[in-house]
């Protein structure tokens, strides 16, 4: 037999890193509340159609990356890529945008078959944020604050800002013509990605990853010399917010982003930790996805966050320690366990959110006590005949050089409580 192993890029978070994971998708949920942001549940497979006419055929998502198959009646299905499509979907199908705004954010799995690298697999994971029915730039403003406020709440340094208006969609097709030109006047630096991309998605070349484009990419005309007026204020505005709420960024007039339904405002968070895959959140507006889909006209702006990478770059001591037990039950005899187990749900009862673990198995005192220390626990408690016989529990300090006492439960209760810090 084959060994067992999981699918290429898929991973499993294991036990020692689930704290860190917990850590940073409570503090997002946390500040995501403080902006009055409301979270949706959405299916991980969705109509293949709706991805190709949300996101768009020529980009690398719908053309190379996605996982489609047929299910049982040859429906073509497909587990989500990104999560903007199903909440755009979501939100049409439950008439969520009828005169009303929304503020919404999801989280979970998404799927992509790319080649696997550091920062870089094929099913990640996203905190997705999504505002429809706001026009202004205020809104675009309130939510780099956000992210920034998420950065700060999580203890992230030195994550840079990337900032640029894509304009109108007629902006676009017009700076479309001239870098079609540009571009083609410089055919043979172009790699074979450029090349297909000049016929179908112009735009896309500035996104190339490739070091030897990076020359012509550097050289070819700038969107923002062909932004129209309305765009341009837009931006200036955003621009305005941000420097009086003391936000540093940068403006990289060829930031355009993988997707096709972005215009005006997009922007990125950059560090420089993760090489190639030093873009940790990604984000901008996409006022025309909703009416794409025949529904009313209805500004949109969202941003992603990639777990993954955010999580590589949080210190492991903002993180605290929420998973040792606070006490370890010791058994002292097999005919024990019934008290044992009896006596620790009324501790988890009596203290509300205390751990207890309750030793189960062989295993002589000793060895107990063995792994009682090795879990972590503040305490260990004794249950044994004489204890028993007396209504009594012994209580070991694991971690201060005192004796072992016996208490009495409402004397180790009222113990429990004042030493162990419990909220
Ligand atoms: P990249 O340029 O790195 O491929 P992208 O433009 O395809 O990113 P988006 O579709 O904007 O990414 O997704 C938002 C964020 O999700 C990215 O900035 C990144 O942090 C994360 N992300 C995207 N693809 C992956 C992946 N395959 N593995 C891990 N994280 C990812
Ligand atoms: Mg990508």
């Amino acid at each position: 037999m084959e060994k067992l192993q999981a699918i290429r890029g898929m991973h499993d978070v294991l036990m020692e890193d689930t704290p860190r994971w917990q850590f940073v998708e409570t503090r997002i949920i946390e500040i995501l509340k403080q902006y009055g942001y409301q979270e949706i549940r959405l299916p991980i497979v969705e109509y293949t159609e709706l991805f190709t006419r949300s996101i768009g055929d020529h980009t690398d998502i719908v053309s190379k990356e996605m996982y489609c198959f047929d299910d049982r009646n040859n429906t073509s299905l497909t587990l989500r890529p990104e999560g903007t499509a199903g909440c755009v979907r979501a939100g049409i199908e439950h008439g969520l945008f009828h005169n009303h705004t929304q503020k919404l954010w999801y989280a979970g799995p998404m799927f992509r078959h790319e080649r696997p690298q550091k920062g870089r697999q094929r099913q990640f994971h996203q905190f997705g944020v999504e505002a429809f029915g706001f026009p202004g730039p205020d809104i675009d403003a309130e939510m780099i604050l956000m992210a920034a406020r998420i950065w700060d709440s999580l203890g992230i340094k030195d994550l840079r800002l990337e900032i640029n208006s894509l304009g109108t969609a007629e902006s676009r097709q017009q700076y479309r013509q001239i870098l079609v030109d540009y571009f083609s006047a410089h055919r043979s630096t172009l790699d074979e990605d450029s090349l297909v991309r000049l016929e179908n998605n112009p735009l896309r070349i500035l996104d190339s990853k490739n070091p030897a484009m990076q020359s012509v990419i550097a050289d070819a005309p700038l969107l923002n010399e062909h932004l129209d007026e309305e765009s341009m204020q837009h931006f200036n505005d955003l621009c305005a917010i941000l420097d009086a709420a003391g936000i540093e960024y940068d403006i990289n007039p060829r930031l355009v982003r993988g997707l096709d339904y972005y215009g005006r405002t997009v922007f990125e968070w950059i560090t420089g930790q993760l090489g190639a895959q030093g873009t940790v959140c990604a984000g901008g507006r996409y006022d025309g996805l909703v009416e794409s889909h025949g529904a009313r006209p209805t500004p949109a702006v969202g941003f992603a966050i990639g777990m993954e990478r955010i999580i590589e770059l949080v210190n492991d001591d903002v993180i605290q320690d929420v998973q040792n037990p606070h006490v370890y039950i010791i058994v002292t005899g097999d005919n024990l366990t019934k008290a044992a187990i009896l006596f620790s749900e009324k501790l988890r009862k009596s203290i509300n959110k205390m751990r207890v673990i309750t030793h189960f198995g062989s295993g002589g005192i000793k060895s107990q006590f063995k792994k009682a220390d090795k879990s972590g626990a503040r305490y260990a408690l004794i249950i044994g005949d004489e204890e028993i016989a007396n209504g009594m529990v012994s209580i070991k300090d694991l971690r201060v050089d005192e004796a072992q006492l016996m208490l009495n439960e409402n004397e180790l209760i009222d113990l429990l409580r004042q030493n162990l810090e419990i909220d």
